[in-house]
């Protein structure tokens, strides 16, 4: 009995679970496929060494396994025609192997002749030297002393030069004695002596120690003009098209070639026999395969098939989507299968790899919002815009990137229009990264990159303003930028194939909503696209930002008195009605979640000399009344040492009524004006920074104190419908939780809130005392240590999670209906998924380029 393992089409002898490799699987799986696979045998690690011990043994089962070769080939190995061998490494591993390939082993001197006869004297010569060539290289690898070494190299290099028959057999006699007689005459000699090459050379490390080799007959697809060679893909790796793709090389022996064809134009009943093997395999195996073919002297045989590993996250999605049409797979598979994050590669252009090969490349820094961009940089707002306006007059490139040690709200214009954002300040939960998730831009922080008057340094390349850039920021890997200009492929929503995945995610999504941060009526769209069930989170101070409102929300901020600042909010609150009654609209029937303004308010005013010159001169010709100095003076004294915890959220409403009055009034007549045309808006008012219930009762209930009357939330509902004349509509008032201090308070906070909204930014930035700002300046430094194992703005840490619990628990002890949403970035994570559910929570909200990826996560941890 052999214990070699014999394939061929529609046979193998393997048994159980024989090592045969990883080589020796994909063949025999082609073989048990019925395929026509070209036949030969596996020597299992055990053989390989038998022939190193018992070579007389080992010889008699090569002849066995030989002899089924050339039943099938009908050809004799060492005869007329002969057949000829291949032998390669099959390892254990899914492993490059460091042996070369020995290609036509059986070529002798009698039979290259012969060989010479039918292909020509240049091929069948060629061929002998290249199978010589193959000997000395895998006996360099099995390992040599020095003298021996030297011997082989200069054959090797002899046999490198000789181009011709004449030349070839030269360099042969030159070097004769280098390896046995035997060699140039017996055909099994030179098998045996392969095996025991590769022998020699597994030994020689750990990885290979227990590698198998495979013997396989060749085919030549330069035989005659009935013959070619070639590869395919079971589907179009970077769209997902249901098609072969690939190339067929005509008369030549591998693929190597340069004569390359659109596998289309190959021979039709070829291209069908391709199309259902493609289809068989892509069934096995449920996944994309690259098949390798030969057609010789038009007969088509498969060399070898294997996954692919570097397809796009759209050509898998596409894949499975038609086999789950097919009934290959289930909608559960196809869930389970796709990793959360790489549905980022569909949203956000990538990278061409080819197109950066030639730029300097500096990796490394931190992930801010996934994707790839390319541009010229700019360091200010201001500038960048102003390239752009000129960009798009004169009709050139308007691809941009805003680089600058951090960004403010001010900034979110620039963003807006720009492809990416590029920082060194702060991290993931920062400014820039947080508005480009939302904006669907890319954006990285480089907390090494140096920013001076119109250079930026990043790890000793000088980037001057105007310069391209491309960055690229993969969910898996670590970013990278390239200095220079890359290029990019750009993603099709509708061809992607992610909308129909989407529908299918739905089915198994559960109790666990996903709704949309969004404040923009484009986001709010994308977000129903991808089935969101509400916005969670809009952020009003991202509306007044608008070149249109900016200087008016600043004239109200600086106004010196109530009425001044009335006056011109009573402007302002034609364009928040405005605001409200989109996204209510695009969102019809769905909760809207409108939070109040939650912004230190000196971070509207201008961040530099020339911004606050312009802002000045611009007051002055608006006639608002402000002067210089007023202007001046004030904005002094906004300043704070700490805005973060200063004053913002709930203190602004406090301190300044009459703004949450105008919004609060905005949304009402913006929902009633919706509910009289015959719609279902379901406005939800989120208060910000609450830290105990007397506030948030306040700005609800409304309170009369000398000189200060806050009208609550309900009393301007109730004006507002007395206007419109109209049924109630459905409204709530919440709050969010982002303080310890509100957290421990739950009980209480729950008596004045219809539901709570977990901002775990900023509850991540009160229980830890850690800056979301600043915190990259020691981040690793403590993960080197371990001291913090993954990025707290990320991933929920142990003591941000126990305060959401309570939170949860003790709010639900007070008003069991009390609805339960997360809206910080954690929100988007997948390993966070699993918390959000163990806590009772009843949605997520995230940007609406999340929304695929939290949905997936959702669904998986449901299966
Ligand atoms: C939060 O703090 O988690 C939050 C969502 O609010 P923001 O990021 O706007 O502070
Ligand atoms: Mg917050």
């Amino acid at each position: 009995m052999s214990m070699f393992i014999s394939f061929g089409t529609g046979r193998s002898t393997v048994k159980g679970d024989q090592a045969i490799g990883s080589r020796g699987e994909r063949a025999v799986s082609l073989a048990e496929l019925d395929m026509p696979i070209c036949p030969g045998f596996v020597i299992p690690n055990e053989g390989v060494k038998l022939c190193a011990a018992d070579p007389r043994k080992a010889a008699q089962q090569l002849r066995h396994s030989v002899g089924e070769v050339e039943q099938v080939m009908r050809k004799d190995f060492g005869g007329e025609a002969p057949l000829l061998l291949k032998v390669v490494e099959s390892p254990m591993l899914n492993v490059q192997s460091s042996l070369p390939s020995v290609h036509h082993i059986g070529l002798t001197e009698t039979t290259v002749a012969a060989v010479a006869e039918m292909t020509g004297e240049k091929f069948a010569y060629g061929e002998y030297a290249f199978l010589l060539r193959s000997i000395l290289q895998a006996a360099l690898v099995g390992g040599t002393d020095g003298e021996r070494a030297r011997e082989l190299h200069a054959y090797l290099e002899a046999l490198k030069k000789a181009k011709t028959k004449n030349t070839i057999l030269k360099a042969i006699e030159g070097h004769r004695d280098v390896l046995p007689v035997e060699l140039y005459t017996d055909p099994y000699f030179q098998l045996l002596y392969v095996v025991q090459l590769f022998n020699a050379a597994f030994t020689q490390s750990p990885t290979t120690e227990d590698s198998a080799v495979q013997v396989q007959a060749m085919v030549y697809g330069n035989l005659d003009k009935r013959s070619s060679a070639g590869y395919l893909y079971t589907h179009h790796i970077v769209t997902g098209a249901d098609e072969l793709q690939g190339e067929f090389f005509p008369i030549s022996f591998d693929e190597t070639a340069s004569n390359g064809k659109p596998i289309n134009q190959i021979e039709p009943n070829h291209r069908k026999a391709l199309g259902a093997m493609a289809r068989k395999l892509e069934d096995h195996f449920r996944e994309i395969r690259w098949i390798r073919f030969v057609i010789e002297a038009d007969t088509l045989w498969l060399v070898d098939q294997a996954s692919v590993p570097n397809k796009s996250a759209q050509a898998e999605i596409r894949t499975l989507l038609d086999l789950q049409k097919r009934d290959v797979v289930t909608k559960d598979y196809l869930i389970e299968k796709i990793k959360p994050g790489r549905l980022s590669e569909i949203l956000h252009p990538t990278l061409d790899a080819t197109s950066v090969k030639t730029l300097p490349t500096i990796s490394g820094g931190i992930a801010g919002a996934v994707g790839a961009a390319i541009g010229r940089v700019f360091f200010t707002a201001e500038s960048l815009i102003t390239a752009y306006r000129q960009a798009q007059q004169a009709g050139e490139d308007t691809s941009m990137i805003l680089a600058m040690p951090s960004t403010f709200a001010g900034d979110v214009k620039a963003i807006e229009i720009a492809q990416g954002v590029l920082s060194s300040e702060g991290g993931y939960a920062s400014h820039a990264p947080v508005v480009a998730r939302s904006l669907g831009k890319v954006a990285m922080v480089r907390p090494d990159a140096v920013f001076r008057k119109k250079t930026l340094v990043l790890d000793g390349h000088e980037v001057q303003e105007g310069d391209y850039i491309t960055m690229n920021v993969p969910y898996y890997d670590d970013p990278v930028i390239y200095i220079g200009q890359g290029s990019l492929t750009k993603p099709s929503l509708e061809d992607s194939g992610l909308l129909e995945f989407m529908d299918i995610i739905q089915e198994r999504i559960g109790d666990i909503d996903v709704h949309a941060n969004a404040d923009q009526p484009r986001d709010a769209s994308l977000a129903r696209k991808f089935n969101a069930m509400g916005i969670g989170l809009c952020r009003t101070e991202h509306m007044f930002f608008a070149e249109s409102r900016i200087n008016r929300f600043r004239y109200m901020i600086l106004a010196d008195d109530t009425e001044m600042r009335t006056r011109i909010l009573d402007d302002l609150h034609k364009d928040q009605t405005e605001d409200f009654y989109e996204l209510l609209k695009i969102m019809d029937g769905l909760p809207v979640t409108i939070r109040l303004l939650d912004a230190p308010l000196h971070e509207f005013l201008p961040h530099d000399e020339d911004g606050m010159k312009d802002f000045i001169a611009q007051a002055k010709k608006d006639g608002v009344g402000l002067t210089r100095a007023a202007i001046l003076e004030r904005s002094q004294l906004m300043r704070e040492f700490n805005p973060m915890l200063g004053h913002r959220g709930i203190r602004v409403a406090i301190s300044y009524p009459e703004i949450y009055r105008m919004q609060t009034r905005a949304i009402f007549e913006a929902g009633y004006k919706l509910k009289l045309e015959g719609k279902d808006p379901k406005p939800e008012i989120m208060i910000p920074l609450v830290m105990n219930p007397n506030e948030l009762k306040v700005v609800r209930n409304g309170k009369k104190i000398e000189g200060k009357h806050i009208l609550g939330i309900r009393d301007i509902e109730e004006q507002v419908r007395a206007k419109f004349a109209c049924d109630p509509i459905k409204y709530s008032v919440g709050t969010m939780i982002e303080l310890p201090a509100a957290a421990l308070n739950s009980s209480s906070i729950a008596r004045y809130a219809d539901f709570f909204s977990f901002g775990t930014n900023d509850l991540t930035q009160t229980t830890y005392g850690i800056s979301r700002d600043d915190f990259n300046t020691f981040f690793s430094d403590y993960t080197e240590l371990d001291l913090l194992p993954n990025n707290p703005f990320k991933v929920l840490q142990p003591q941000v999670k126990e305060l959401v619990k309570t939170a949860a628990l003790r709010g639900r002890m007070v008003r069991p209906d009390l609805t339960l949403g997360l809206c910080g970035e954690h929100g988007a994570e997948p390993q966070n998924i699993d918390f959000i559910r163990e806590a009772g929570l009843n949605y997520v909200s995230v940007s609406p380029y999340g929304i695929p990826i939290a949905k997936l996560a959702i669904a998986q941890m449901n299966l």
